[in-house]
């Protein structure tokens, strides 16, 4: 049986849904990217288990793709399955302060939805348009916040599609990265939040969001921020002093808003954005002496 067969055996009589050929940049903030072989929503944790058994007896690479938004997806495409999370793997159950989220759960939904219920602690990501799976992976965070600050415990799944609870210590949050991406996928995590009033946290989540808005671009597809902060500096900073904003190299560019943004203004491929991130941290290093390592992360890439 060829693995596409076993793979639709896998899926069928479910909601989960399955498209071959399934072109990523659709799936993508940056808008780029070619195709992926096979593209699956995946509703429920028995297929999801099914689907890792699969991942090893085939030995067909998987990714899962969150909403993609810190994802830079090559121009040839991913040469295996993209799996998104959604049904009962992006669930919400909120008991008193503590709230169990499932990995394929908006980070925005999140947060507006926590505001109303009064719980504070995630009013910095309702400008991070990512899934919990992906603010998990990345430790993704605003203002001084991440979001590991308020996960108390994690569950991600093992290529043998069993279940592993993780503490908060052996999750292994750093900035902007954690050690969760040795596991075949993160389901869930359970978040502790402080109990407070649902206006004040309200205010305190738009004010947050309507800074970003005016101090970073939005309107143009971009992954976030192309580069971690070095200790001490900005990015951002380095790259304004480097005298990089605005360049273009195709149809990629460096936003003239904040320089740690780089934009899909004209059709740009995975090629002109490795180009002008090749060329950013060349510049920079010449200027500064310091070496910007990249925070996107990649999919379809030989390296
Ligand atoms: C306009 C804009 C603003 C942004 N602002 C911020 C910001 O302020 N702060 C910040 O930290 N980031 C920011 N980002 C970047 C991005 O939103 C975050 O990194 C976010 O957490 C990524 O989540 P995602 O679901 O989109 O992940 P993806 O981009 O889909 O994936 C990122 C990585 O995580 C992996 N992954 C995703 N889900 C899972 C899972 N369930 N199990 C295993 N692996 C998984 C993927 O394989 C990939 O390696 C911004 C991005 C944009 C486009």
């Amino acid at each position: 049986m060829e693995w596409k067969d076993a793979l639709l055996d896998i899926i069928k009589d479910s909601g989960s849904r399955v498209r071959f050929g399934e072109p990523l940049a659709k799936h993508t903030y940056f808008g780029i990217g070619g195709e992926a072989t096979a593209y699956i929503e995946v509703s429920t944790v028995s297929q999801l288990a099914a689907l890792a058994r699969f991942h090893r007896q085939w030995e067909v690479p998987v990714a899962i793709i969150g909403r993609g938004s810190n994802l830079l997806v090559s121009d040839t495409g991913f040469n295996g399955i993209g799996i998104r999370l959604v049904g009962e793997l992006a669930k919400l159950q909120v008991d008193g302060n503590v709230v169990s989220v499932g990995a394929g759960l908006s980070l925005p939904r999140l947060s507006k939805t926590m505001s109303r219920q009064g719980l504070s602690g995630v009013e910095f990501a309702l400008g991070i348009p990512g899934s919990v799976g992906g603010a998990l992976i990345m430790n993704a965070g605003a203002w001084g916040s991440s979001f590991g600050d308020v996960v108390t415990d994690v569950t991600v799944m093992t290529d043998t599609g069993e279940l592993v609870p993780l503490t908060h210590a052996e999750a292994e949050f750093e900035y902007r990265r954690s050690g969760l991406d040795a596991y075949f996928c993160v389901t869930g995590a359970t978040l502790r939040l402080e109990p407070g009033d649902a206006d004040t946290i309200t205010a305190r989540m738009q004010a947050f969001y309507k800074q970003k808005v005016e101090t970073q671009p939005f309107a143009e597809e971009n992954a976030g921020c192309m580069f971690k902060n070095p200790p001490g500096d900005s990015a951002g900073r380095l790259i304004d002093v480097s005298g990089l904003k605005g360049h273009r190299i195709g149809g990629a560019e460096v936003s003239t808003v904040h320089g740690n943004f780089i934009l899909n203004i004209d059709n740009a491929t995975a090629a002109d954005v490795l180009d002008l991130v090749a060329y950013i941290q060349q510049q920079v290093r010449e200027k500064t002496g310091i070496s910007l390592q990249t925070e996107v992360k990649r999919l379809g890439f030989d390296d």
